[in-house]
């Protein structure tokens, strides 16, 4: 049988290890077809990525921050080079200070704040203005976010704050982008272990918290985050755009567990 990604290339941004949601992701793609490059952030990570992207079979493995334009451009300059189109492209990237991922919000400092905004906001847009040059025959766009966009979760704090922005810039490229068919998308992942998460203060709890009390009992995985991106990324989702998908074991509806109540 043919795989839904078959024929199909793409850029895959935010490999750090084989945790990454990214590696869930690329696992899943390759699995129905999809052609894949990698970016990796610098020297350290590459090291970890290379032969990641290698099990993929994958021949472009750049490095990419996305903090520095020049580093952005170069990347899509080698990608035109080599493909000369993209059809699909995952963002999977975020950056905090970590010592602003417990405490209050209220305390953010300017600095983080800007930083933390940089490079898990405005660098999708960013990637966004590239791809789409690359995108003639229209394409798909995804980010990863969380619900502490939408409610306050302990610890989240300022990252929270730029998800919140993230989800809004979804919504207003996914409508710059649609003439062109380029769809823009969001996947709201439950919490998982992950590099980055473990900055997050009592990260631990939190995955209990939510094992405990998401209407499956349970968290989710990277490869299910990916099974999600699978179908935001393929034609089976021709009709959506603007969009954030979670993927979270149904925790974002939940007001109140249902359970015996206590003699009050
Ligand atoms: P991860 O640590 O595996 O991935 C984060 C990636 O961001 C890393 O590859 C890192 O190199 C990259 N990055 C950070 N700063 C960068 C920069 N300046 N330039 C280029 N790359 C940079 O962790 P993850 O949990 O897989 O995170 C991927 C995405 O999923 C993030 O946007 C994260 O907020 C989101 N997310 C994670 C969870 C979770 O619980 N793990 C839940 C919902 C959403």
């Amino acid at each position: 049988a043919q795989g839904l990604m078959q024929g199909k290339r793409g850029l895959i941004m935010g490999l750090a290890n084989d945790k990454s949601i990214a590696w869930g992701i690329a696992r899943v793609c390759h699995e129905q077809g999809a052609e894949l490059a990698f970016t990796y952030q610098g020297e350290m990570m590459g090291k970890r990525v290379q032969p990641l992207a290698a099990e993929l079979g994958s021949e472009i493995v750049l490095p990419c921050d996305v903090t520095d334009d020049a580093s952005i451009d170069a990347t899509f300059a080698t990608l035109q080079e080599k493909w000369g189109r993209l059809d699909f492209l995952v963002h999977a990237i975020a950056f905090s200070d970590k010592n602003e991922l417990r405490g209050r919000y209220v305390d953010t400092t300017f600095a983080n704040f800007q930083l933390t905004m940089n490079v898990s906001i405005y660098s999708f847009t960013a990637v966004a203005q590239r791809a789409e040059k690359m995108m003639d025959q229209g394409g798909s766009m995804l980010t990863l976010t969380y619900y502490g966009a939408e409610k306050v979760m302990p610890h989240y704090n300022v990252m929270g704050v730029a998800k919140a922005g993230l989800e809004a810039s979804v919504k207003y490229m996914a409508m710059d982008l649609g003439p062109k068919n380029i769809r823009v998308n969001a996947l709201s992942a439950g919490p998982i272990k992950t590099l980055a998460a473990s900055g997050i203060g009592d990260f631990r709890y939190i995955l209990k918290w939510n094992e405990l009390n998401s209407p499956l009992r349970r968290n989710v995985d990277q490869i299910e985050v990916g099974k999600s991106a699978l179908y935001l990324l393929s034609d089976l989702s021709s009709g959506v755009t603007g969009e954030t998908h979670h993927v979270d074991a149904g925790y974002h509806v939940i007001g109140m567990k249902a359970e015996d109540a206590p003699d009050i």
